[in-house]
């Protein structure tokens, strides 16, 4: 059986002494093993990059950006291969897999774009004689930590600009599906990053607590579950480290009485049931305001009725398996759990029976779900769409903003007036206008409010640049021939 092991200082490394099973999602069967990192060989990964660090950050930033100019071309040229990965161990459908690419081959053109990024500011004659001018200089050894469900790019969300600003990187990636990062470690390679500049590391909880309490390490970027996302800020803020930690979500889509109701089924369907629900911009709550309700729903039953679900491998399927069999338990819970919790099940995806022993479920829909159930309230993280009636815009947006989570969320109108009142009114970090899953593209950045981040940074994009950095401002007189003279007076520049 294949043993995915860490990569440090540009080799494949580690003992496999401890080792967690990587399943193939769609027949059920362990096809892989990672490594489990001990605090010694995370040690050795951040001594790694530590080391790397102080020529890197010397390396011209022209040398720099054509690291990910041909990362760029490698990642384009092999995005089968590289989504083929992704498919064998998350299970996602191959052409859902090629899209994570996509989406994160936007961070490394943002990233080649570094020259522009990292210059700072001037200004002259701010006294007499006396200028100012300001530099970002990177922050030294950076651990990102990154969750299963976008192993290709949400990683490329964090060290792509991490290391384009002059850090060096240990990545801890998801040990349900480690093989993308290891693959991503040899493509930096390949194109020209130096070893030790991103080194990764596999495994469970002893590898990010060795992370999160290292003294070598300036910054944490984590993606995750909630209730990680919130011990992962608590404890690296407390060791004095700057921290980004992104967590969970429950999207609501709002559905105007006004809007294309045909076009606003489609985009629930796709943003609700893609993936499986297993993304953290899924639309899991659909909000129809109005008369519309019992059209919406049967337009969205209708049409599901006809959703291929099989092996991600297979190019006529639409959806593939949840990533573990526990995750599909949990995910079938909520739903056989809903009834009794006083909603109408539409469609029981529970129901559907699947050959062989992969972690697949159907796609299962809630009507007349409201806020204190168990539905409502939880990150289910499968193919489970909720719709919650509500009277008027004013309810639907109250219902949003009482939520504790605030990732993303969209409307759907077609009346220009209330989508700018939604933007206005809404306490959510990225907003869709007819857009069900609103990711930004690579030059803006990502992030959510309330329990969806912990911390003041979102995550890639320019507000990466300022995470991944630290300010030095510079104040500069050069002698003249006046004569010097002692004051003991605070400078003032008037
Ligand atoms: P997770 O929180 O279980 O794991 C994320 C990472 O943390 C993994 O690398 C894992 O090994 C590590 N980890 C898990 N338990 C830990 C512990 N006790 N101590 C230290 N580290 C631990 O998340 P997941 O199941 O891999 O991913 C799904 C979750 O991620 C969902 O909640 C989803 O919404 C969220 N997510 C959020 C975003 C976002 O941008 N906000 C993006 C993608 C995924």
């Amino acid at each position: 059986m294949t043993t995915i092991r860490h990569y440090i200082d540009g080799a494949e490394t580690g003992t496999t002494d401890r080792t967690l099973p990587v399943y193939d999602p769609a027949t059920g069967g362990a096809h892989r093993q990672v490594a489990a990192a001990s605090a010694q060989e995370v040690e050795q990964a951040i001594a790694s990059a530590k080391a790397a660090q102080k020529a890197w950050r010397a390396s011209s930033l022209i040398k720099r950006a054509d690291v990910f100019f041909r990362l760029r071309q490698i990642l384009a040229e092999r995005t089968d291969e590289l989504a083929a990965i992704v498919t064998s161990e998350h299970g996602k459908v191959l052409s859902d897999a090629a899209g994570e690419v996509s989406r994160g081959i936007e961070n490394v053109e943002f990233a080649a774009g570094l020259l522009h990024h990292l210059k700072g500011e001037r200004a002259e004659q701010v006294s007499r004689g006396v200028d100012v001018h300001s530099v970002k200089q990177p922050v030294g050894v950076v651990a990102c930590i990154t969750p299963f469900n976008f192993p290709v790019m949400v990683p490329l969300w964090m060290v792509a600009s991490a290391i384009a600003c002059g850090n060096t990187v240990v990545l801890k990636p998801s040990e349900k599906d480690p093989s993308a990062a290891i693959w991503l470690a040899k493509a930096f390679q390949e194109a020209g990053l130096p070893d030790g500049v991103l080194n990764v590391v596999n495994g469970d909880k002893t590898a990010v607590d060795t992370l999160l309490d290292s003294t070598d390490v300036g910054a944490i970027s984590f993606v995750g579950s909630t209730p990680i996302a919130k011990s992962i800020y608590e404890r690296a803020s407390a060791n004095g480290k700057r921290v980004q930690a992104l967590g969970g979500a429950k999207n609501h889509m709002v559905v105007m009485p006004d809007a294309d109701l045909d076009g606003a089924a489609a985009a629930a369907i796709s943003a609700a049931y893609g993936s499986a629900g297993e993304r953290c911009m899924a639309v899991s709550v659909l909000v129809a305001v109005g008369d519309i309700a019992d059209d919406l729903v049967d337009g969205i039953r209708t049409r599901i009725a006809d959703l291929r679900i099989g092996a991600g491998t297979d190019s006529a399927s639409e959806m593939g398996p949840l990533i573990t069999r526990e995750h599909r338990d949990k995910v079938e819970s909520y739903v056989k759990g809903a009834a009794a919790e006083g909603a109408t099940v539409i469609v029981d995806g529970t129901q559907k029976r699947f050959e062989g022993d992969g972690f697949f479920t159907g796609v299962s829909l809630l009507d007349n779900v409201r806020p204190g159930m168990q539905v409502y309230e939880d990150e289910i993280f499968g193919p489970v769409l909720s719709v919650v009636r509500v009277e008027t815009y004013a309810e639907a947006v109250e219902l949003i903003n009482a939520n504790a989570f605030g990732n993303g969320t969209a409307i759907f109108t077609r009346d220009g007036g209330t989508a700018r009142q939604f933007e206005f009114d809404i306490e959510v970090g990225m907003v869709g206008v007819n857009v069900p899953i609103p990711v930004p593209v690579g030059a803006f950045s990502f992030g959510g409010w309330k329990n969806s981040l912990f911390g003041d940074s979102h995550i890639y994009g320019p507000e990466s640049i300022n995470f991944y950095t630290r300010s030095k401002v510079v104040t500069t007189r050069w002698p003249d021939h006046t004569p010097a003279q002692v004051d003991l007076g605070f400078p003032s520049n008037h």
